[in-house]
């Protein structure tokens, strides 16, 4: 009989919550106008229907709907931050400058910052510690003269380590510095009054938080300037053109409000699920090298070398059983650079498994997978 692998990857994405469905469905067939077309009443009624989403949106982060902009995703809205920022400054200067960000960076924070240095911008990659946290000792050195943008996320996508943004923001505050935070992974986990701890540009995601793909936000701050990457009909300031996807905006509004609502249920739930995991995990399985430091992660991520194992046999063996994940899903298979950033070498990186909980994910589910891992590892040692 053939069965449904247990669900572990709820940090490449989750299923869209139920109410998410129902808030977004009638704007996919009753109320489908354009809303930038407020010459009649169906685009003005989808016109309302993004203004309420955002000043929603807005008013999770206290901040002004205008400083909201609606992305296709968080890689677009880390490109948007990243580039866009560091263009509009170089504008202004008339030279490009510097910025600096960590090694551990997702890869659509790794990719524009390549794009800029190519652009003649001088960049600063720090690695970080071995529990995957950013040295402030570090930050510190590593600031010039010219330096006007940090980019660090809040939580990892792979280890879920959390990046201490407050004092990050601080120290960026202090030089007059922006400060861009990719929260693709801790929004939904965490609570983010960014103009209180001092972030500059967020970044969030909706399929990460039970909403759906394909939408995401750029939250920016009262004076950021940013230049816009594609050029069209003037939608959202200009900064990103294009008719905007009503059901996906109200839909991300909607899992962000429910995501909110339930942090700490849910928060406590989640640390009660993985420890429950990872030390019935240890019972059974000697040898196991957690990824990352345990007290300061996400609550629902547990990210752990499998030691004397082959990576690809012990990934092929869990497959039928267990969806989860080595590392990042937009990391092309390539082991990852992630674990290597914090001193694992390519065998242990490749012999790691990601495993991350969800909303639903039951206590039987967790002994399922304790079970299942520990014998087909003590299984391969053999
Ligand atoms: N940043 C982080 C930290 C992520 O985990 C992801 C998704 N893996 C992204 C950015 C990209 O998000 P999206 O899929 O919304 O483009």
């Amino acid at each position: 009989m053939k069965t449904t692998p247990l669900a572990f990857d709820y940090q490449s994405s989750t299923p869209c919550d139920k109410s998410v469905i129902d808030a977004m469905s009638p704007y996919w067939y009753e109320i489908w106008g354009n809303p930038s077309n407020m010459h009649n009443r169906l685009g003005t009624h989808a016109s309302a229907a993004t203004s309420f989403a955002r000043e929603n949106l807005a008013s999770i982060f206290d901040i002004s709907p205008e400083r909201v902009i609606f992305t296709s995703g968080a890689t677009e809205a880390n490109n948007l931050a990243l580039l866009g920022h560091a263009r509009a400054k170089a504008f202004k200067e008339g030279s490009p400058g510097h910025l600096i960000t960590l090694s551990s960076e997702h890869t659509s924070v790794i990719e524009p910052v390549r794009q800029l240095r190519r652009e003649g911008f001088s960049v600063s990659e720090l690695t970080p510690n071995s529990d995957g946290i950013i040295v402030l000792e570090d930050l510190v050195d590593a600031f010039q003269e010219n330096t006007f943008l940090v980019s660090t996320m809040a939580a990892n996508n792979e280890i879920g380590v959390l990046q201490p943004i407050e004092k990050i923001a601080i120290l960026c505050k202090e030089r007059g510095i922006s400060f861009h935070c990719d929260a693709a992974q801790a929004f939904g986990n965490l609570a983010f009054n960014i103009d209180r701890i001092g972030i500059d540009l967020l970044t969030i995601s909706g399929h990460k938080i039970y909403g759906p793909k394909g939408i995401g936000a750029l939250l920016i701050g009262e004076n950021i300037r940013i230049e816009p990457l594609q050029l069209g009909g003037g939608q959202e300031n200009g900064l990103r053109p294009g008719t905007l996807p009503v059901p996906l905006i109200v839909g991300l509004v909607k899992a962000a409000q429910i995501a909110n609502e339930n942090l700490d249920e849910n928060t406590a739930r989640f640390i009660m699920l993985r420890d429950k995991l990872w030390t019935g995990l240890n019972n059974k399985v000697s040898d196991l090298l957690l990824n990352g430091s345990l007290e300061r992660r996400l609550p629902n991520n547990l990210n752990f070398t499998v030691k004397g194992v082959r990576g690809s046999r012990l990934h092929k063996k869990l497959r039928p059983f267990i969806s989860c994940s080595s590392g990042s899903a937009c990391s092309n298979g390539k082991p990852s650079y992630v674990l290597m950033s914090i001193g694992r070498t390519q065998e242990e990186a490749e012999a790691s498994l990601r495993l991350s909980i969800g909303r639903s994910t039951t206590i039987k589910e967790i002994e399922a997978a304790i079970s299942i891992i520990s014998s087909i590892v003590n299984e391969l040692r053999i």
